[in-house]
């Protein structure tokens, strides 16, 4: 009896096993298929020369508007007018809110909506600090060991110049687009993005709705993923919501040494340590799991079983996330401590002690339910909650079954056909965020391969760019310009 029960469990753990592995082998590749390559021939090295003079001029933004250099801005308009003739004559140029520029390429076909392509001028400095850290001076744009060096490489005068490289190549060979193309650069991103949000209620109050808008955000990541040996074309779909916390406990003040049994900074500690212990419920839904759904049929085994079988395994998924803090930071709500203090001398009671939170939130939760779960974790009405300025709710997610997805991945396909082509979820904000009301496509990528260690150069030390790169960069917005007005 109990040995043909034995049998039975034997054979339907089997029978299991046989179906997950089955799955897994039987999964089908999401990816297009590319079979000619762009045809154009492009100088990579006039582009990277271009992208050098770019670098050279400073157009670094600082919090504090008055203190930017806006010369600097106005050499770079400059700059832009004297390196692009073509597209300076044949489209509408304005400069909006100081010194960001939207830039009109009249379409054939008025009944198309436009599409909208975005890069943002200003670059974050180049630290006092760490200065003498770079292989070449961070502003020098010096072109050596097969890249092009400096403050922007990355972030993201590479793109505002590969899109130029390729308007000008298409102006020049007589392309008309049949869709109307807006070029968006604003000049503050890296501080609030006050001139993409100008240019958007520009358009907005002309009654402008848009096909698709593509901005910086994801990048062609190499050894992202343990089991999967190509590069991973990382299309942004969304991006997560921002939301700082003031927390704030009032207290008796008086003297320290006839302290009551807590603080208000140690009341404070307590709900901080509560924020830290409970983290916000784990979501494995989309975007994360679009992502997986697109890279699983490219894993090895035996991590494919995992991933192929997703409905079987989420829990232990989950549980892996959870362990790393970028994959942790896919599929959920995160909360940071960041900033706190309290009395101002170590004898007295504090009278106030007050933190803040840096919270980015994951798409489907709101600020407001940010803000309720925060609450509730704390569990202490002594404890004041408020939301600071600056903060705003997760982007909706792009619809990625429309033509311009499809567009962006097979472009990406064609130029680099080793990549896999995977929707992604963008942890931090970009200047897309301001035209969410004008197109319910969003998408943030930028043509360029990565390392890990690649993306510490951006804001960091020795940003730089392959020519090679930005070269596909070039051909990659020349495809998806000729592409997206069919
Ligand atoms: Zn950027």
């Amino acid at each position: 009896m109990v040995k043909n029960i034995l049998k039975i469990l034997g054979i339907l753990i089997l029978v299991f096993i046989i179906i997950l592995v089955v799955k897994a082998m039987v999964i089908s590749s999401k990816q297009v298929d590319v079979k000619e390559a762009i045809p154009y021939k492009i100088d990579s090295m006039t582009a990277a020369a271009h992208l050098s003079e770019a670098i050279q001029i400073q157009t670094v933004s600082n919090q504090e508007q008055s203190k930017t250099d806006v010369k600097q801005f106005e050499q770079f308009h400059k700059f832009l007018a004297n390196t692009y003739p073509s597209v300076h004559k044949k489209l509408k140029k304005e400069v909006v809110a100081g010194y960001a520029l939207l830039y009109t390429w009249k379409g054939s076909d008025p009944s198309l909506k436009p599409m909208l392509l975005m890069a943002h001028q200003d670059v974050v400095p180049v630290e006092e600090l760490t200065k003498d850290q770079w292989k070449y001076p961070g502003f020098s744009g010096t072109i050596a060991d097969g890249h092009v060096w400096g403050r922007g490489a990355l972030d993201i005068k590479n793109q505002l110049i590969a899109i130029m490289e390729a308007v000008e190549f298409l102006v020049n060979r007589g392309f008309v687009p049949r869709r109307t193309i807006y070029l968006a650069f604003g000049h503050d991103e890296e501080v609030g993005g006050q001139g993409a949000q100008a240019i958007a209620k520009l358009l907005k109050d002309r009654n402008v709705s848009l096909e698709y808008v593509l901005d910086e955000g994801g990048a062609i990541m190499e050894g992202m993923l343990p089991g999967v040996e190509s590069p991973i074309a990382l299309v942004g779909i969304a991006e997560k919501g921002y939301l700082t916390i003031k927390l704030t406990v009032k207290g008796e003040g008086g003297h320290s040494s006839m302290p009551p049994h807590h603080t208000a900074l140690g009341v404070l500690a307590k709900a901080l340590v509560s924020v830290e212990e409970n983290p916000f419920p784990k979501n494995f839904d989309s975007p994360a799991r679009q992502m997986f759904e697109y890279v699983a049929p490219h894993m090895k085994f035996p991590l494919r079983i995992l991933f192929a079988n997703m409905w079987c395994f989420k829990p232990l998924l989950k549980w892996q996330f959870e362990k790393s803090e970028s994959t942790n930071a896919m599929i959920r709500t995160t909360a940071a401590v960041t900033m706190a203090g309290a009395s101002e001398k170590e004898n007295i009671l504090p009278t106030q002690a007050w933190a803040m939170i840096n919270c980015r939130i994951l798409p489907g939760e709101t600020m407001d339910t940010t803000i309720a779960y925060l609450k509730k974790v704390i569990g202490n009405d002594a404890v004041a909650i408020e939301a600071t300025p600056w903060s705003n709710d997760p982007s909706p997610v792009s619809d990625i079954s429309q033509g311009s997805f499809t567009a962006i991945a097979t472009i990406a396909r064609q130029i680099n056909p080793d990549v896999i082509v995977a929707p992604y979820l963008v942890l931090g904000a970009t200047d897309s965020r301001h035209y969410n009301a004008l197109t319910n496509q969003i998408y943030r990528f930028c043509p360029v391969k990565l390392k890990s260690e690649d993306l510490k150069t951006m804001h960091g030390i020795n940003e730089r760019i392959s020519i090679s790169d930005l070269g596909k960069s070039v051909k990659f917005f020349i495809a998806l310009i000729e592409k997206t007005h069919m």
